[in-house]
């Protein structure tokens, strides 16, 4: 099949690599390969470009640059701000509190935990994927190590008050770690100013590359390895540095640090135009989530008496990518655990879509996309 353009409306699953993270990688993916660990004279420019890179991060977290380690991703920094706290705060208590919409890469390291001996509480959400302030610190008991919530939830977009479970996490004396991999870039973020102990992130959800992450931890907190080795990032995470992707990623961060109004208020225009006329145009129709706290970029809407993996499909056909907020790997219809959190029903005869903008995107780009789906 063969289209005019490719339409892209998936940003939530990954962003396109800018042109200036591309840029930026280019000279290590070339004559600037050597390991930045070696003692001869070259690999000094790789490991200064390394340092450089962790300082802008730093910066723009307001963090220190020792507070910024080099991961694989956002799967592998929850999985190591997880089971690092646990292994951290073994002896005082082995109680995780979390929520029912974080990603997997969260919730199935706590189900792991679970079955080594851990107790977890997921706590629900309300109709728009707001978890309770509340709910977090009456969860709270003398056993409990770790919160865990994630800034701004995948499917739906909803931004948590990440701030206020950061005061009670603070007052209690525990450890918060937040999954912040949709919110960065999109949204600035100073993680010591909300009591954030621990942070995800991960490049290519702000247009860095793919395969290159962090984990901010603040530097009061006695963190340990989850990875053995060589020693690289201080002894806190080994393996041989990636180089063009940590400059990539701290490249595409300087990006959205410099256009970040811009860039969201071109998604928030784009994005209110698709779900005005989709509200508006598609029989049924309505927005699921928040209306106020909300990624910018993030439009989920579900549509009754339709199959979503046909709307993708027929979407799909004319060159347009987007996704539904279902795990349908049966093909049979079952709805997101987001979802099901929020109070939709599980039998789901309709349709849940999520179409996630990027500042590239064009209003004639969303006409496109409704047509589709009008004729369906
Ligand atoms: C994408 C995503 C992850 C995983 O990040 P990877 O870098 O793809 O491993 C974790 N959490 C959230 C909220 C995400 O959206």
């Amino acid at each position: 099949m063969k289209y005019e353009k490719k339409i892209y409306f998936d940003h939530a699953a990954t962003a396109p690599l800018l042109k200036e993270a591309k840029a930026a990688m280019e000279p290590f993916l070339g004559e600037d390969f050597e390991n930045p660990a070696s003692g001869y004279t070259p690999a000094a420019k790789c490991r200064e470009a390394v340092e450089n890179a962790r300082g802008q991060m730093a910066y723009f977290m307001r963090a220190r640059p020792e507070e910024i380690f080099f991961t694989s991703g956002g799967t592998e920094s929850d999985n190591w701000a997880i089971r690092g706290a646990v292994e951290l705060e073994k002896k005082r208590g082995n109680h995780i509190i979390t929520t029912q919409i974080e990603h997997p890469a969260v919730l199935n390291t706590c189900k792991y935990l679970e079955k080594q001996g851990c107790r977890v509480t997921y706590l629900p959400v309300d109709h728009r994927g707001v978890v309770s302030v509340e709910d977090v610190k009456n969860a709270i008991t003398a056993e409990t190590v770790l919160i865990s919530v994630m800034y701004a939830n995948n499917e739906v977009g909803t931004i948590e008050p990440v701030r206020a479970i950061g005061r009670v996490a603070a007052a209690a004396g525990i450890l918060f770690h937040v999954d912040a991999v949709q919110a960065f870039g999109q949204i600035s973020i100073f993680p010591e100013s909300m009591g954030i102990d621990l942070m995800s992130i991960s490049g290519h959800k702000f247009g860095g590359p793919k395969g290159i992450g962090a984990l901010y931890v603040n530097r009061q907190v006695p963190f340990g390895p989850l990875i053995f080795g060589g020693g690289q990032e201080s002894g806190m995470r080994s393996g041989t540095t990636n180089v063009p992707g940590i400059v990539g990623m701290a490249a595409a961060a300087s990006q959205w640090n410099r256009n970040r109004e811009r860039w969201n208020r071109s998604e928030r225009r784009i994005r209110d135009y698709f779900v005005r006329r989709a509200l508006k145009e598609i029989p049924g129709a309505t927005l699921t989530g928040s209306a106020e706290n909300r990624l910018s970029g993030n439009a989920h809407i579900t549509i009754p008496a339709s199959n979503g993996i046909e709307c993708i499909r027929a979407l799909d056909e004319r060159g347009i990518m987007a996704s539904t907020g279902s795990a349908c790997s049966t093909g049979r219809k079952k709805i997101s655990h987001v979802l099901l959190a929020m109070g939709y029903p599980e039998e789901a005869d309709y349709a849940a879509l999520r179409f996630t903008f990027g500042p590239e995107n064009t209003p004639e780009e969303v006409d496109e996309a409704l047509e589709v789906l009008k004729s369906l």
